[in-house]
Protein backbone atom coordinates (compact mmCIF):
# COMPACT_ATOMS: atom_id res chain seq x y z
CA UNK A 1 0.00 0.00 0.00
CA UNK A 2 1.23 3.76 -0.67
CA UNK A 3 2.29 5.67 2.38
CA UNK A 4 2.82 9.11 1.96
CA UNK A 5 4.37 12.13 4.48
CA UNK A 6 3.47 15.30 4.29
CA UNK A 7 5.00 17.66 6.67
CA UNK A 8 5.79 21.39 7.94
CA UNK A 9 7.87 24.08 6.62
CA UNK A 10 10.51 23.13 9.39
CA UNK A 11 9.84 19.45 9.68
CA UNK A 12 8.36 19.04 13.29
CA UNK A 13 4.91 18.14 12.34
CA UNK A 14 4.14 15.05 10.01
CA UNK A 15 1.55 13.52 8.97
CA UNK A 16 1.35 9.84 7.47
CA UNK A 17 -1.30 8.98 5.18
CA UNK A 18 -1.89 5.63 4.32
CA UNK A 19 -3.51 4.09 0.77
CA UNK A 20 -5.40 6.94 -1.77
CA UNK A 21 -7.13 9.36 -0.33
CA UNK A 22 -10.43 9.69 -0.37
CA UNK A 23 -11.05 12.76 -2.44
CA UNK A 24 -8.63 15.05 -3.46
CA UNK A 25 -10.20 18.59 -4.46
CA UNK A 26 -8.99 22.31 -5.17
CA UNK A 27 -10.62 25.07 -3.23
CA UNK A 28 -10.88 28.97 -4.67
CA UNK A 29 -12.26 29.84 -0.90
CA UNK A 30 -11.18 33.24 0.13
CA UNK A 31 -10.39 31.00 3.37
CA UNK A 32 -8.25 28.95 1.68
CA UNK A 33 -6.50 31.72 -0.10
CA UNK A 34 -5.79 33.46 3.22
CA UNK A 35 -4.76 29.89 4.87
CA UNK A 36 -2.39 29.03 2.17
CA UNK A 37 -0.98 32.28 1.11
CA UNK A 38 -1.24 31.68 -2.24
CA UNK A 39 -4.40 32.14 -4.55
CA UNK A 40 -6.17 28.71 -3.69
CA UNK A 41 -6.30 25.14 -1.97
CA UNK A 42 -5.53 21.85 -2.44
CA UNK A 43 -6.52 19.15 0.10
CA UNK A 44 -6.71 15.74 0.28
CA UNK A 45 -8.83 14.07 2.38
CA UNK A 46 -8.26 10.64 4.32
CA UNK A 47 -9.82 8.17 6.00
CA UNK A 48 -8.91 8.66 9.87
CA UNK A 49 -7.63 5.49 10.70
CA UNK A 50 -5.39 6.07 7.57
CA UNK A 51 -3.82 9.15 9.41
CA UNK A 52 -0.83 9.08 11.52
CA UNK A 53 -0.19 12.44 13.42
CA UNK A 54 3.43 13.45 14.76
CA UNK A 55 4.81 16.05 16.48
CA UNK A 56 3.32 19.11 17.97
CA UNK A 57 0.58 21.16 16.87
CA UNK A 58 -1.79 24.15 17.66
CA UNK A 59 -5.30 24.59 16.96
CA UNK A 60 -7.55 27.01 14.79
CA UNK A 61 -10.91 26.93 14.73
CA UNK A 62 -13.25 28.56 11.90
CA UNK A 63 -16.96 28.31 10.53
CA UNK A 64 -16.67 26.79 6.70
CA UNK A 65 -18.56 28.88 3.83
CA UNK A 66 -21.53 25.72 4.73
CA UNK A 67 -21.93 26.85 8.27
CA UNK A 68 -20.08 24.13 9.95
CA UNK A 69 -16.91 24.35 11.73
CA UNK A 70 -13.13 23.64 10.21
CA UNK A 71 -10.69 22.93 12.82
CA UNK A 72 -7.11 23.72 11.31
CA UNK A 73 -3.93 22.18 12.80
CA UNK A 74 -0.75 23.98 12.23
CA UNK A 75 2.79 23.84 13.13
CA UNK A 76 3.48 26.38 16.27
CA UNK A 77 7.23 26.71 15.32
CA UNK A 78 6.73 27.83 11.59
CA UNK A 79 3.18 28.11 10.79
CA UNK A 80 2.36 25.94 7.93
CA UNK A 81 -0.90 24.53 8.30
CA UNK A 82 -0.81 20.87 7.46
CA UNK A 83 -4.24 18.78 8.28
CA UNK A 84 -7.55 20.01 9.57
CA UNK A 85 -10.63 18.29 10.51
CA UNK A 86 -13.93 19.29 8.44
CA UNK A 87 -16.94 18.81 11.06
CA UNK A 88 -19.18 18.22 8.25
CA UNK A 89 -17.51 15.02 7.48
CA UNK A 90 -16.08 13.53 10.66
CA UNK A 91 -15.03 10.43 9.17
CA UNK A 92 -12.00 12.20 6.92
CA UNK A 93 -9.04 14.17 8.11
CA UNK A 94 -8.19 16.88 5.33
CA UNK A 95 -4.14 16.98 4.95
CA UNK A 96 -2.63 19.95 2.29
CA UNK A 97 -1.43 18.50 -0.56
CA UNK A 98 1.35 21.50 -0.83
CA UNK A 99 2.67 19.82 2.23
CA UNK A 100 3.25 16.56 0.70
CA UNK A 101 5.30 18.37 -1.89
CA UNK A 102 5.33 15.73 -4.20
CA UNK A 103 4.47 16.41 -8.14
CA UNK A 104 3.47 12.16 -8.03
CA UNK A 105 0.33 13.35 -5.43
CA UNK A 106 -2.58 12.61 -7.40
CA UNK A 107 -4.54 15.50 -9.35
CA UNK A 108 -7.89 17.34 -7.54
CA UNK A 109 -10.63 15.60 -9.01
CA UNK A 110 -13.12 18.35 -8.53
CA UNK A 111 -13.25 22.45 -7.94
CA UNK A 112 -15.50 24.19 -5.58
CA UNK A 113 -15.54 27.70 -4.99
CA UNK A 114 -14.82 28.64 -8.16
CA UNK A 115 -16.42 32.17 -7.84
CA UNK A 116 -13.48 33.24 -5.99
CA UNK A 117 -11.04 31.88 -8.53
CA UNK A 118 -8.64 34.49 -9.39
CA UNK A 119 -9.40 34.60 -13.29
CA UNK A 120 -5.78 33.84 -14.17
CA UNK A 121 -5.51 30.80 -11.75
CA UNK A 122 -6.52 27.88 -14.14
CA UNK A 123 -6.16 24.50 -12.99
CA UNK A 124 -6.01 21.19 -15.21
CA UNK A 125 -7.92 18.33 -13.46
CA UNK A 126 -6.61 14.90 -13.07
CA UNK A 127 -9.09 11.66 -12.97
ZN1 LIG B 1 6.99 23.47 11.40
ZN1 LIG C 1 -11.54 26.73 0.66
Amino acid sequence: MTTREARCSCGQLRVTCEGEPAIVALCHCRECQRRTGSTYGVAAFFPRKAVVVSGAYVDYERPADSGSRVLHHFCPACGSTVLWEPSRRPELMAVAVGAFADPAFPAPQKVVFEQHRHPWAAVALGG
